[in-house]
């Protein structure tokens, strides 16, 4: 039985599947690499699991899909910045470390381009041809799909929507830039932009409390917390709007951490879309949440493995024997 692996890194963990042409996971786990170790520390870990899984799974992996936090140039699979988390990866290339130790295809790509090739392959991209999906947590991500094709643009960063400005004084953000997406509607905003609204009343915030739980406490009726969720759906809706009425999209995927909440965020983002949007644009397009949840990494680094070897992008690699 032929299948490919999908891997998809974490500051955190690193998962790992077995993934089937349909959709099917046949093996998966999680590790936890010392990724502020050297680079040949995290690939050792990764081979060192890979090969177990296609031990037990037997058959035959046919080509390997990495999904990277940051940067990805696609040619060579390198990091070439933006995975402050991950900082080993920076100026090496996973794939092309797995895919000349098996011996087979081996694609890199970011994170939130693998979740649109995700979407695209086995979830709420299914009934879409051209759709954005904006992945919210930590930061914020995205990909592009358009013309029932993943859009890479110059140099594979197309689709990172978190550094979009939305408010041209507002909040100034990691890469040097002020008011961008990722201030406004990340789990990290969400949960800042709560705290900032209970401080003004002098009120103390759950050191427990995430994201999760603000919009958790807005669907209960915090009047605060409501605030925020509305703040945060204006920016969602600003630039699901704006890139719809750039591309004529007929979906808006929300993805990432926070899709997993309730429907509160998305139900107001449905409503705030249409401000945004050329009024004949907005009949055209759903604004939907990512189905494939928990395991969209790890799917859609597997998706992008599929869509590599059907695109013929890449020729298998010289395999070195181990
Ligand atoms: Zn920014």
């Amino acid at each position: 039985m032929d299948y490919v692996a999908g891997v998809d890194v974490g500051g955190t963990h690193t998962k790992i599947a077995l993934g089937e042409r349909d959709g099917g996971i046949l093996r998966q786990t999680r590790i936890q690499p010392n990724v502020r170790g050297t680079f040949t520390d995290l690939a050792e870990a990764v081979a060192s699991v890979l090969r177990e899984m296609q031990s037990a799974a037997g058959g035959t992996l046919a080509a390997i899909g990495i999904g990277n936090p940051g940067f990805t140039d696609r040619r060579t699979g390198v990091t070439v910045g933006g995975a402050p988390n991950v900082p080993c990866l920076h100026g090496n290339s996973l794939s092309r470390y797995l895919g000349t130790r098996w011996g087979v295809p081996a694609f890199a790509d970011n994170d939130g381009t693998c979740a649109a090739a995700g979407e695209l392959a086995w979830g709420a991209g299914r009934e879409s041809s051209n759709f954005l999906i904006a992945t919210l947590g930590t930061g914020i991500g995205g990909g592009l799909v358009l013309n029932g094709r993943i859009v890479r643009g110059a140099r594979g960063f197309a689709g990172e929507v978190g550094h979009f400005c939305v408010q041209p004084e507002g909040f100034a953000c990691v890469c040097g830039g002020r008011g961008c997406f990722e201030q406004y509607a990340s789990a990290t905003a969400i949960l800042r932009l709560y705290q900032a609204k209970r401080d003004r009343r002098g009120l103390s915030v759950d050191r427990e409390l995430g994201a999760e739980g603000v919009l958790a406490a807005a669907e209960t009726g915090d009047i605060l917390a409501l605030q925020t969720v509305e703040e945060a759906a204006r920016a969602i809706a600003q630039v699901f709007g704006t890139v719809t009425n750039l591309l004529n999209l007929d979906a808006c995927i929300i993805g990432g951490g926070l899709s997993l909440a309730g429907d509160l965020l998305l139900r107001v983002v449905r409503e705030k879309v249409a401000d945004y949007t050329l009024p004949l644009f907005t009949d055209g397009v759903r604004v939907v949440r990512a189905e494939l949840r928990n395991d969209a990494g790890v799917l859609g680094a597997a998706a992008l493995a599929y869509t590599g070897v059907s695109e013929g992008k890449a020729s298998p690699l010289t395999p070195t024997g181990s």
